[in-house]
């Protein structure tokens, strides 16, 4: 079977999409064909250039929908007000970093919705849409962090971690019928979310820009390079094709072997319950090797050159 992804005829419906990996998503699918309806919770004249933008390049219908992902009804209003929705892609999302103790429950119920609960919303919509169209994709966008986790990053991995879950219900749900649904879980890919985390950890551990990347952020991603988000984009309109038809309830990594790496260090670790880790410069124990990093960063106020690679604990 050669392969092509021809999208023709198809709508797309993408949360959270006026920016980073949502509108490059929305930007490979208008290239493959289908039509697409971009959303965010602004109503901006530069959210609506964007879809027109897309429109006027690629010659599908674009529009622009406001919509607020953080409120349940707003959620389901999307999907009505698309009035199709053959593709759905869950990929609204924003991010909060804070230890548990001094985490705000305002920012926890807000990742929870924003992340995890209006996937619930979209999808209970989409999928009768899908089933009188006699075809559907669901592509749910979670995160290496849907898969392992790292300290102060509590409410994001549970809602990642969830929505994981969520795909996998909705594949089982959906299994005999013409519908799929999978989850990407990049690793990092350089968008605003991930800019904006960039000055706060650099004033934290006292860094530069370059070894916050370099010693924080591609640490664990073996490639040491950011994913794209025409790479996210490539692999959801693979999803999308008749070549991934009996790909469902997956969980693909494009995360340059981070989630690779973890479970190879798992299997390395001497440990008993391979969990523990101990910090070379004396820092207390983590769960892995980032939280051990991490914490003996935050403790010790250590510059990234004194905080040197943590070692198995013993
Ligand atoms: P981004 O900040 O560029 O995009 C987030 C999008 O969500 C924006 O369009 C924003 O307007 C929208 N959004 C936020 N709150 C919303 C709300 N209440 N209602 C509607 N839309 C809302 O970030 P991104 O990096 O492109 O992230 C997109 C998704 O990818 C998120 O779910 C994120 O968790 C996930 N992700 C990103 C990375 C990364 O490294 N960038 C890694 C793993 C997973």
């Amino acid at each position: 079977m050669a392969f092509t992804v021809d999208l023709s005829g198809k709508t797309a419906v993408i949360t959270g999409s006026n920016s980073g990996i949502g509108l490059g998503i929305a930007q490979e699918l208008a290239k493959a064909g289908a039509n697409v309806v971009l959303n965010s919770f602004t109503d901006r004249k530069e959210d609506h250039a964007l879809a027109e933008e897309i429109a006027n390049v690629t010659g599908v219908e674009a529009r622009y929908i406001k919509a607020d992902m953080s409120k349940g009804d707003e959620c389901r209003k999307l999907i009505k007000d698309a009035g199709v929705c053959d593709i759905l892609i869950n990929n609204a999302g924003i991010q909060h970093v804070a230890g548990i103790p001094e985490f705000p429950a305002e920012k926890w119920d807000a990742i929870i919705a924003i992340n995890l609960s209006s996937a619930f919303h979209t999808t209970a919509v989409a999928l009768p849409m899908m089933r009188e169209a006699g075809w559907g994709r669901v592509v749910n966008i979670a995160s290496a962090h849907g898969l392992t986790a790292s300290p102060y990053k509590s409410a994001y991995i549970a809602a990642k971690h969830g929505i994981v879950g969520l795909t996998k219900t909705t594949a089982l749900e959906t299994a005999e019928e013409p519908i799929t649904a999978n989850t990407i879980c990049p690793g990092y890919v350089l968008t605003p979310l991930v800019e904006s985390q960039i000055p706060d950890t650099m004033k934290e551990y006292d860094m530069s820009r370059e070894d916050v990347i370099k010693n924080v952020m591609l640490k664990r991603q073996p490639s040491k390079e950011f994913a794209t988000v025409e790479q996210m984009g490539g692999t959801t309109a693979f999803l999308c094709s008749d070549a991934a038809a009996q790909i469902t309830g997956t969980a693909i990594s494009v995360d340059g072997g981070w989630t690779a790496l973890c479970a190879r260090r798992r299997a390395k670790s001497p440990t008993p319950n391979g969990s523990i880790w101990r910090c070379k410069a004396g820092g207390p124990m983590g769960p892995s090797p980032g939280a051990c990093w991490t914490v003996c960063c935050r403790k010790k106020r250590l510059r990234s050159r004194a905080c040197p690679a943590p070692l198995p604990g013993r």
